[in-house]
């Protein structure tokens, strides 16, 4: 039987609309100043996680609050489980914007907001996906949770609790709603390690470089002691650089170009730059060596390359550089494809570095074949839905929400092509896309629950 799901979902519309700007003006950032029982992640994570649970219970749902970790929405009954993760918290608000970041302001049909597009207006177009479903009495014979998680943005430790903790069942099928259409269906392995040694590089003070491991860094400083032939050295090598003097010392910036973690090739990274400076005029082995082991990006410069099919190339981000009190820190971000080991990888990095490595945290590769009948399933829906026969599945750096449960891929809710500006000023969502959103997962689920 055919179904039209743009037909069934437009009776929902304004009430999506509605709810999602409810949900979008309750702040939720993670705030660990107010971490309570039940409220791991603190008052505003849980203020959302309570409103979407108490949406559901007035619609009839059933609801679990996972102690305050996240919110499972559930019904229908059946050996088959479909299931459904977005995510109520959002990333802090910095830069400037046109509209409050969270006053939810519709302008020409436009909703503006922190986590219109990251995560919240793809879990609304799922949650009422599903809710116009059941109300057609088309969740019949299988099961369907949809969760929101409380901690996506702080390491996912609403899932992990969820699944670990809870011992919640990893479902049939599953898709995460915090990513891209048409869908991914595969994602590089990530580790994250540490280069950490006690080392004197004096005339190096001090050097603070980068926020974050998944990050290129764009500016990076050090603090060094006066030296009056710097500035023709720095020079030279055309650096984009400042100098600032100061009482015995002086503070070198060098200034780059920030990029996402997973492409380091795009950005300039300013602390490999001041490394590579450093080390060279002041004869400082262990940043010459740093700096020689990442200057490429992919791994070239230290024969740490390899590339697959299916994932494609290794890439190396060094996130955050310190050196402080004779200590120097260097945390990399390694992506992956499924042919390569990551531990094994670091273990031979260890061998060339004069800056011994461990290894932080792991995530693993995640890839489906496109061919199976569940990525084919899913992609076929975005085709009948949107006619878009252009944009195909693809392989990313690495790094959905789908890794944290079994089963599962990222499936939208960001169109091709369209920047929502997700983790920046002025994020949005056009209600154009939330609506077709709304379609596309009512037909997936359907999809998913009736002929898989
Ligand atoms: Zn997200």
């Amino acid at each position: 039987m055919k179904y039209d799901f743009k037909e069934l979902m437009k009776n929902y519309e304004t009430e999506a609309i509605k709810t999602l700007q409810s949900f979008v003006q309750i702040d939720s950032v993670y705030r660990g100043d107010t971490v309570a029982k039940n409220m791991p992640f603190g008052e505003g994570v849980y203020k959302a996680l309570t409103f979407i649970g108490k949406v559901a219970e007035k619609d009839g749902f059933s609801v679990d609050y996972c102690d305050g970790y996240a919110t499972e929405i559930s019904c229908g009954s059946g050996d088959k489980l479909i299931a459904i993760y977005a995510h109520a918290d959002v990333v802090p608000v910095s830069g400037v914007w046109k509209h409050p970041a969270f006053s939810a302001t519709i302008e020409n049909d436009v909703m503006y907001g922190r986590g219109t597009g990251d995560d919240k207006g793809p879990g609304i177009a799922a949650y009422y996906a599903l809710k116009a479903l059941r109300d057609a009495h088309l969740i019949d014979g299988y099961k369907v949770t949809m969760v929101f998680g409380g901690n996506e943005e702080n390491g996912s430790a609403c899932l992990k609790y969820y699944f670990d903790e809870l011992k919640k069942p990893y479902p049939t099928y599953g898709f995460t709603p915090d990513a891209d259409f048409p869908l991914i269906y595969g994602e590089k392995g990530i580790t994250n390690y540490l280069h950490q040694a006690q080392v004197d590089l004096f005339p190096v003070i001090s050097i603070n470089a980068g926020t974050a491991s998944n990050v290129v860094i764009d500016t990076a400083e050090a603090i060094i002691a006066q030296d009056d032939k710097i500035e023709d050295e720095l020079k030279k090598r055309k650096l984009n650089y400042s100098l600032q003097m100061e009482k015995d010392t002086m503070r070198l910036t060098i200034y780059g170009k920030s990029a996402h973690g997973s492409t380091p090739e795009l950005g300039i990274n300013a602390g490999l730059e001041l490394i590579a400076f450093l080390g060279e005029y002041y004869d400082l082995a262990a940043l010459k060596n740093l700096a020689s082991l990442y200057a490429d990006p992919f791994g070239k410069a230290m024969n740490l390359y390899f590339e697959s099919e299916n994932l494609h190339e290794t890439t190396y981000n060094v996130g955050i550089i310190e050196y402080v009190d004779t200590v120097l820190r260097v945390t990399v971000n390694f992506r992956y494809p499924e042919t390569v080991n990551g531990e094994e990888i670091v273990e031979r990095i260890n061998e060339k570095t004069l800056v011994p490595t461990e290894i932080i945290s792991t995530s693993p590769y995640l890839y489906f074949d496109p061919e199976s009948p569940f990525i084919k399933a899913l992609y076929q829906v975005y085709v009948e839905e949107t006619g878009d026969t252009v944009n195909k599945p693809m392989t990313i750096g690495g790094g959905t929400y789908a890794k944290e449960s079994k089963n599962t891929i990222a499936f939208g809710a960001a169109f091709p092509g369209k920047d929502n500006l997700f983790h920046s000023p002025n994020e949005h969502f056009e209600l154009n896309d939330l609506r077709q959103s709304m379609a596309i997962y009512a037909h997936a689920i359907f999809k998913l629950g009736h002929e898989l």
